[in-house]
């Protein structure tokens, strides 16, 4: 397992941003209607692993089908750079857009197919 880490990430224009602490592991890519458009890597964290440091007054808030995710965007850029949702016990989790991490290089992750269109 990687070791846990403090990265900070946030959308194009630099309204929204956050700190998140994660292994990055795993990282997954989801083929699902709304990841496969959007071609966003994606990893999951507990909501108290996530803070988001500006922007909550710019993220429009996207949501569809059982309307369980808030596929939150920014609405200067239009960059997803996080979801908000919740896991399969209710607790609150955030799904980060590892592309969207200052520090983090994709091409150097190997992410895991999710088939989220199945679902
Ligand atoms: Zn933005």
């Amino acid at each position: 397992m990687a070791e846990m880490a403090k990265h900070c990430g946030g959308c194009h224009c630099g309204r929204v941003r956050y700190e998140v602490e994660t292994n990055l592991e795993p990282v997954i890519s989801c083929n699902c209607s709304i990841c496969q458009k959007r071609g966003a890597l994606l990893t999951f964290v507990p909501a108290a692993q996530f803070t988001l440091l500006s922007g909550e007054d710019d993220l429009t808030d996207y949501r569809f089908n059982k309307k369980i995710v808030h596929h939150l965007f920014c609405g200067h850029c239009g960059v997803s750079s996080f979801a908000r949702g919740t896991g399969p016990d209710g607790s609150a989790m955030i799904a980060v857009n590892v592309r969207c991490l200052d520090d983090v290089d994709p091409a150097a992750l190997s992410p895991m197919a999710f088939d989220g269109k199945s679902l």
